[in-house]
């Protein structure tokens, strides 16, 4: 590969929300940083994956997440008309295209260098050090170096590339979709589409779908396979046809059954699969579950989240939960990085966290704060490239100054 810009101070691996935000917050606050990724859009889920609404910001009223990250959805719609609902606690639903663009202007405005088409394939270390990442392309093999690493692939991959303990478990996969041109106007009650589709439905799923923007164009999520290890190729790929073949007979049932979508079809299936957990680290506090029910709060707590627990996966004698919580919880620092490798922060859905409490933090409103919390520890971090000798109270201080709460709400 044709660079003289493979020295970094920091080096973030997955641009979903949450490696966008530590990409985003890192070099606002000064550092060299890199972001690859091996898709050619910012996002992941939000955008690639077409997952929306981005929930959930606050409870009871209450916003719980602030900085960096909201105040970005809430320039959203400056970018033009249909670009996203209103900004709420329960979150806005967005247009895709605009959000893939937003995330890439404001990372380039920050000074991020992007490396878009590039996956990462393995890791470089020296005992608990990280000191580069291998990173595979059409340009062949490269390897980045960095003083301090975020891992925010969703899937832990370079932690577990470099020996970090993790567990693993799977929830269902979903592939979302697109419909367009409906006439919503004729189109009956949310609770009405429901009693029709429950009806008629292909499949066990209950129907989620949320309204675009842009008023005759709805998100669907409904497609589900359960039992699939979403780090296999091979699980991947049937699950990926499945749901294909799941969301052409979901839009049959529309055009055949709910007044509105006679014309309506399909804009466009998700680029990349929705899934929803494989590995989760094992780092230096493990957030459990009765943390969350019982809105735990922690003297190292960076972010807050205050999402249900919502466990996909009791078809396949896996958990199936829905559990509104009562009060936000905090996330502490321990829970993003390891005493395995001190030089790397884990950010996004694979954090410390076991089943449930992984089940409510995977969101993308608490991705937005941890991404950020990460970013900027990565940068405090950088004098002795050692994340976990950092002080929560420093990260916490900067954090705060650009909007976070990282305390409970009254
Ligand atoms: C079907 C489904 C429905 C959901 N519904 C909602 C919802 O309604 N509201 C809500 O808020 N949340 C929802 N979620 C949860 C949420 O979308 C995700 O958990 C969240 O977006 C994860 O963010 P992330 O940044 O951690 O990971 P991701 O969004 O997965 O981002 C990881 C990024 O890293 C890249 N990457 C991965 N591996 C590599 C590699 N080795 N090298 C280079 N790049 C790599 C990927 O391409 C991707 O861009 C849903 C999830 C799914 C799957």
């Amino acid at each position: 590969m044709n660079t003289h810009e493979d020295h970094f101070d920091v080096v973030v691996a997955g641009g979903g929300i949450a490696g966008t935000m530590a990409a985003i917050a890192a070099a606002s606050e000064g550092a060299r940083t890199l972001l690859v990724e091996r898709y050619a859009a910012l996002g992941g889920m939000a955008t690639l994956g077409l997952v929306q609404p981005i929930t959930m910001w606050g409870i009871r009223n209450q916003y719980v997440i602030g900085g960096r990250g909201r105040k970005l959805l809430e320039s959203l719609n400056e970018l033009g008309p249909n670009s996203a609902t209103p900004m709420s606690c329960y979150g806005p639903t967005c247009d895709a295209e605009r959000l893939k663009r937003l995330l890439e202007s404001t990372a380039l405005d920050a000074g991020v260098k992007l490396l878009y088409h590039s996956w990462v394939a393995s890791v470089e270390k020296e005992k608990d050090v990280l000191t580069g990442l291998r990173v595979l392309s059409k340009a062949g093999s490269h390897t980045f170096r960095g003083r301090v690493f975020v891992d925010a692939t969703g899937d832990a991959d370079v932690a577990a590339a470099a020996g970090v303990p993790y567990e693993e478990d799977s929830q269902g996969i979903t592939l979302m979709f697109i419909v367009s041109g409906i006439n919503r106007e004729r189109c009956p009650s949310r609770e009405e589409v429901m009693k029709i589709w429950n009806e008629h439905k292909i499949g066990y799923r209950e129907l989620a779908f949320f309204w675009h923007p842009r008023p005759d164009t709805a998100y669907v999520n409904v497609t589900e396979v359960e039992g699939l290890n979403g780090l296999d190729p091979w699980a991947l790929t049937e699950a990926t046809i499945e749901c294909r073949r799941q969301a052409w007979q979901t839009l049959e049932v529309f055009q055949a059954h709910v007044a509105g979508f006679e014309n309506a079809y399909i804009e466009q299936t998700a680029p990349a699969l929705g899934v929803r957990e494989t590995r989760r680290i094992i780092g230096r506090y493990v957030l459990s579950e009765n943390d969350i029910l019982s809105g735990a709060d922690f003297p190292d707590a960076i972010a807050r989240a205050s999402c249900p627990v919502d466990v996909h996966g009791a078809k396949h004698g896996g958990r199936g939960d829905y559990t509104v919580l009562k009060k936000s919880y905090g996330i502490p620092y321990r829970s993003i990085t390891t005493d395995a490798i001190r030089n790397l922060l884990v950010t996004g859905r694979p954090i410390s966290a076991d089943h449930a409490a992984h089940s409510s933090l995977r969101r993308m409103a608490p991705g937005f704060a941890l991404g950020e919390a990460a970013g900027t520890a990565a940068v405090l971090a950088l004098p002795h490239g050692d994340a976990t000798s950092l002080p929560a109270s420093e990260l916490r201080h900067a954090l705060v100054k650009h909007g976070a709460i990282v305390m409970p709400e009254k």
